[in-house]
């Protein structure tokens, strides 16, 4: 079997949808399908959030009509008879009210994850209807109930055994050939919903091809395949045809926005390759991403990961024991789920470079109990792998560069945003 997995951006139209009846009506492997939520949805629904913790229940229910308005008009587009889409549709946007007025929760992780999971309940559920109205008889499956993970809301982490069991039993494909399910969401073993992190639906696909030894895994996204660069960001970029799990872990830890961090572990595991392939010309190659190559990586890679904060530490109590240091400022920043992109250390202080995330107040707060701590803001990190001088003039040239990391192969370069 197969997994393929459709993000937002294919699914924010009802040509987008369409476009996924046709990916899928030529293929004849046995398929589950992961989908993200429609367009913007997730941000639409972080602004749902956002008003109903500050108990502003009328704007939460206003930003709601949007949404609801939004998923219909598409509705609308796709269907004949509205009648069976809308039934699906209908009663989640009646549990999403009655949840914005029961009052306002504490637990805003918490909160944050049983509503705005209810972005990829919807999306699948129209992609599904729509696909049996076009005869592609499929089953929708609700992760909520088949992926179990930790409780650490905003980013669970899958349990792999528990969900193994559970998954295997619901997509069976002695029964059905096609299985649609939502990317990014599942739910703790008490069955309160759980998302997976930003962007996490990849993260979901590797996950169900690891579970399902699904013999490939593939990502359909806006663009002809992995790129060197972010052609919104650079000029001349090229497609990279194949790497290896190792480089693609490197690359999404540097803030390639092209595949979520936490996805080539499932796969690398069983191996089972990842292909990214472009949504709207399916006949291209796209990239692979697998265990060994024979074409490696011959381009510069550039990514730049936006919206960076420096934060440098000194002990208050002159105990300048390093080790000793690095261990407790490490506890902090992880207690605080600090995404640590650089790390520099001198004798006496100890700089890093991490997302700029509504947890950094608080852990820079904690963090201040021991160390003298200053920090800059509106900063980007440029990392180049595969690195030589002429890219090197080329990126950073007249840029106020804070800090600069380089080693044979790659270098990294802390900078004032323009
Ligand atoms: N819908 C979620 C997000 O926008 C997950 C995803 O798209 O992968 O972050
Ligand atoms: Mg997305």
């Amino acid at each position: 079997m197969k997994v393929y997995k459709f993000g937002g951006a294919s699914v924010r139209s009802a040509e987008g949808i369409r476009n996924i009846f046709r990916i899928v009506s030529g293929l004849n492997d046995n398929l589950f399908i992961v989908v993200s939520a429609m367009g913007k949805t997730t941000n639409a629904m972080e602004v749902v959030l956002e008003h109903f913790m500050k108990a502003d229940r009328a704007a939460s229910l206003h930003k709601l009509a949007e949404i609801e308005a939004y998923h219909y008009e598409i509705i609308a587009q796709l269907f004949a008879d509205q009648k069976l889409a809308k039934a699906a549709v209908e009663p989640l946007f009646e549990e999403l009210k009655n949840n914005l007025s029961e009052g306002v929760g504490d637990d805003y992780d918490r909160w944050y994850d049983r509503l705005v999971s209810y972005g990829e309940v919807i999306s699948t559920r129209i992609v599904s209807a729509f696909l049996s109205e076009s005869a592609i008889e499929n089953v929708w499956l609700d992760m909520r109930q088949l992926l179990v993970t930790d409780s650490n809301y905003r980013e669970a982490n899958v349990r792999m055994d528990e969900s193994q069991i559970r998954l295997q039993q619901a997509a069976d494909f002695t029964k059905n050939r096609i299985y649609i399910g939502q990317g990014f969401i599942g739910a703790n073993i008490k069955g309160d919903p759980t998302t997976l992190g930003r962007e996490g639906s990849d993260y979901s696909a590797a996950v169900v091809g690891n579970l399902l030894d699904a013999q490939s895994v593939t990502i359909w996204k806006d663009v002809p395949g992995i790129l060197n660069a972010d052609p919104r960001i650079f000029q001349d970029t090229v497609l990279i045809p194949e790497m290896t799990y190792l480089d693609a872990v490197e690359l999404a830890y540097s803030g390639a926005q092209i595949i979520h961090p936490k996805t080539i572990k499932p796969l690398e595991n069983k191996q089972i390759p990842l292909y990214v392939c472009p949504f709207g010309s399916p006949k291209e190659a796209g990239s692979v991403i697998k265990a060994t190559t024979e074409k490696p990586i011959d381009v510069p890679v550039l990514i730049l990961r936006k919206n960076q904060v420096l934060v440098t530490i000194r002990p208050r109590n002159f105990s300048f024991v390093l080790e000793e240091s690095l261990s407790k400022a490490f506890a902090v920043m992880n207690k605080h789920r600090l995404k640590i992109a650089m790390i520099q250390s001198s004798a006496i202080s100890i700089s890093v470079c991490v997302d700029n995330s509504r947890y950094l107040t608080g852990a820079l707060d904690e963090l201040a109990n021991e160390f003298k701590v200053n920090y800059n803001y509106a900063l980007e990190l440029l990392t180049i792998r595969g690195i030589n001088d002429e890219i090197v003039h080329k990126t950073t040239l007249g840029r106020t560069i804070l800090l600069t990391q380089r080693t044979r192969r790659s270098g990294r370069y802390l900078m004032k945003e323009i």
